[in-house]
């Protein structure tokens, strides 16, 4: 049998972000703390890793991760149904969220147009996002794809989807962060917050 200390630094450093230093650095915690009288991190680890592998799916709704079918923003009902936030992920969802300044629905792609990588809008199901919508009947979709090239051609072809349905299509503001000064700011996103001005509001 192989090491089983050695075999868990393999598996941690499977993980994004997590170089094979972090992961030995990882691994000997978890050996001590499951040596240490008291401590069960190691079981309780374990136990919601293999919870998490069997339990979770995909709301059939809007593809964000759950137990059982639908998720638990699609299940409450005091949730806007006018509003449709498009995020690539599932941790943007979550960030969304967490702002606390959106109480609409959600539609998760699971990433991004990339045709070099092979995928497409069928691989993102991007015509049944478009059906949701419309069966729907929602009033705006806030598409809040990543700034970036997968993230702006994503964005516009599903405003190109949507306009032709008559369908708001709004995406999230970019350019200046909270707290950020300007004379150290990149000037993509100087330019960005400049085309993107707006009124004051008085
Ligand atoms: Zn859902």
């Amino acid at each position: 049998m192989a090491d089983p200390i050695q075999k868990l630094i393999l598996e941690l450093a499977r993980l994004p972000g997590i170089g094979e230093r972090s992961a030995a650095r990882l691994a000997y915690y978890i050996v001590k703390a499951s040596r240490s009288q008291g401590s069960s991190l190691a079981r309780d680890l374990a136990g919601a890793l293999v919870q998490v592998a069997d339990s979770i799916g995909l709301c059939h709704q809007c593809q964000n991760f759950c137990t059982g079918g639908k998720c638990s923003i699609c299940n409450d009902a005091r949730r806007d149904a006018r509003a449709l936030c498009v995020v690539e992920g599932v941790g943007d969802l979550r960030a969304i969220e967490h702002s606390g300044a959106f109480r609409g629905r959600y539609h998760v792609l699971h990433g991004a147009l990339a045709p070099l990588d092979g995928i497409g809008p069928a691989e993102l199901r991007l015509d049944e996002m478009v059906e949701r919508v419309v069966a729907d009947g929602y009033d705006e979709v806030i598409v809040a794809t990543n700034n970036n090239v997968e993230g702006d051609a994503t964005a516009l072809y599903i405003s190109r989807l949507l306009a032709e349905r008559g369908i708001r299509v709004t995406r999230l503001a970019t350019g200046m962060p909270m707290g950020g000064e300007l004379e150290y700011m990149d000037q993509a996103t100087v330019g960005r917050a400049l085309q993107e001005r707006r009124d004051i509001a008085s």
